[in-house]
């Protein structure tokens, strides 16, 4: 049996086993407390981590999380786009028109012009 073993004072001391599925923390986001499943409290210990100043977000919170990097990475890869389309819509801009698009796939550059057009709606109907 693993246990906590605390000091209350002199007379004292609690000893508390340790249950895979009674180990809590307090979300550092947005402060709910929640279970810590036992997969990463091995990551905790294979890091070296030490619980006391281990920081395991909630569920939600580390959805945002995720979210927020996948954020982070798309604003990447939008500055990427930029920085690489740039001069070409700068060649369109002075050197074609508006009706110009250039097509860019692994193994070849399309420039077309189009001609006359009109949207035309469709419906299921
Ligand atoms: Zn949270």
């Amino acid at each position: 049996m693993l246990y906590i073993k605390t000091k209350l004072n002199e007379e004292i001391t609690l000893t508390i086993p340790i249950y895979c599925d009674e180990i809590y923390t307090k979300c550092p986001e947005c402060g709910v407390e929640h279970a810590v499943e036992p997969e990463i409290i091995a990551h905790l210990l294979n890091e070296g981590d030490d619980f006391a100043s281990a920081s395991v977000y909630c569920e939600k919170c580390s959805k945002k999380e995720t979210a927020a990097d996948t954020t982070e990475m798309r604003k990447g890869e939008i500055d990427t786009l930029e920085k690489l389309a740039s001069p070409i819509v700068q060649w369109i801009r002075e050197h074609q028109g508006t009706h110009t698009e250039v097509h860019i796939s692994w193994d070849h550059v399309r420039v077309k012009h189009d001609g006359i057009g009109i949207p035309f709606p469709y419906s299921d109907e």
